[in-house]
């Protein structure tokens, strides 16, 4: 019985040799990790404030699991992760799992928060667990919000941020609307939250879901007017919208995430009329008919479709090569810049640790 959690072909290993071994450094910080069991896992509530796809990929991720991919996904690296649960759980449990295992590894953690926490009781949370932070989701906004009208305000309130800011720790942010990075409501209150909370260190996630080249609008140039914003690159693989955030914020605010488990996925992303599709094998996520994100691909292109991580280090390698940044700046992304981000926070990372 072969028992490896997911199947790593010829072509896969050949596109990991060619392309993405020699591009990377040997250590690297993966900074978007979700983690979760099966059992921590809550009935689907039929919101339309998710997308499908993701539940298609992995019914759960372990620490164990992740190991085994980070082992199956880069054979000769050393790579470690930020994790923190995942939305589809309970909260409760999900956290208490999430920050026993990150103890038992010395991974660097976040707290899944909910709005409606008390400062007291977000950060009495936050220093039980042992988080560096907290990272919330726009499902969490009250319910009779439709989709469209959830401001970052309305999931991380103004009172638990004052805590983050008065701890100075991090915040990993998932933009909500559907104008994603370009949305001015998103754009004003990530100055805003720049302005009044000064040491909150801010992860925009996903690039500020810029997955088009559509997405972007004028973000940039508004972005580019910041000091501190940081970016991670986690389930993109557009190297326009890379280039573009390389260009506004330089490579020292930018970092390496995946957003494992689903960036085991095997696909290709495109963009049609602005809006983003994964070509995936035909039949191996099921029926995607009625998904207007997942399309599968021709019977030839199915052969040679390699994992969303993989495609998220291709994207990026081509954004690096056309901005023309040099091996330290590529090693700051993938390691550097979470490395000096966790050593102000004062985490220690050689406790417990060994050598790595
Ligand atoms: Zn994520």
């Amino acid at each position: 019985m072969n028992t490896t959690l997911f199947a790593v072909t010829s072509y896969d290993r050949e596109v990991y040799e060619k392309e993405i071994r020699e591009f990377l450094p040997e250590r690297l910080w993966d900074v978007h990790v979700h983690l979760w069991r099966r059992e921590h896992l809550v009935p689907p509530t039929g919101s339309t404030r998710t997308v499908d796809w993701p539940s298609r990929v992995a019914e759960e991720n372990t620490a164990e699991q992740l190991e085994e991919t980070y082992r199956l996904l880069f054979p000769s690296k050393t790579i470690r992760p930020f994790v923190f649960g995942s939305i589809r759980s309970d909260l409760e449990t999900m956290n208490r799992y999430v920050s026993a295992v990150a103890r038992q590894r010395q991974w660097p953690a976040l707290i899944f928060s909910d709005p409606r926490w008390t400062a007291r009781e977000f950060e009495r949370r936050l220093l039980e667990g042992g988080f560096l932070g907290a990272k919330s989701y726009l499902s969490f906004a009250p319910s009779y919000l439709p989709a469209d009208e959830i401001r970052i305000f309305d999931f991380f309130p103004p009172h638990q941020l004052a805590v983050l800011n008065r701890r100075g720790l991090l915040l990993m942010l998932h933009l909500p609307r559907s104008g994603r990075l370009r949305d001015p409501v998103n754009l004003a209150q990530l100055l805003e939250i720049e302005e009044r909370y000064p040491a909150i260190r801010v992860i925009v996630a996903h690039v500020g879901r810029a997955y088009c080249p559509q997405d972007v609008g004028n973000a940039f140039e508004i972005l580019s007017q910041t000091r501190r914003l940081l970016f991670d690159l986690s389930a993109n693989t557009n190297d326009e919208v890379f280039e573009q955030v390389l260009r506004a914020v330089g490579p020292g605010r930018i970092l390496f995430g995946s957003d494992l488990p689903i960036l085991r996925m095997r696909m290709r992303r495109i963009c049609e009329n602005g809006i983003y599709i994964n070509l995936v094998p035909r039949g191996l996520y099921g029926d995607v008919s009625g998904d207007p994100h997942m399309r599968e691909a021709a019977p030839a292109e199915s052969e040679r479709l390699t994992f969303f991580m993989y495609e998220e280090i291709r994207a990026f390698r081509r954004a690096a090569e056309r901005v023309g940044l040099g091996r330290t700046d590529i090693e700051r992304v993938f390691y550097g810049n979470a490395s000096a981000i966790l050593q102000d926070l004062g985490w220690n990372e050689s406790a417990g640790l060994g050598p790595i």
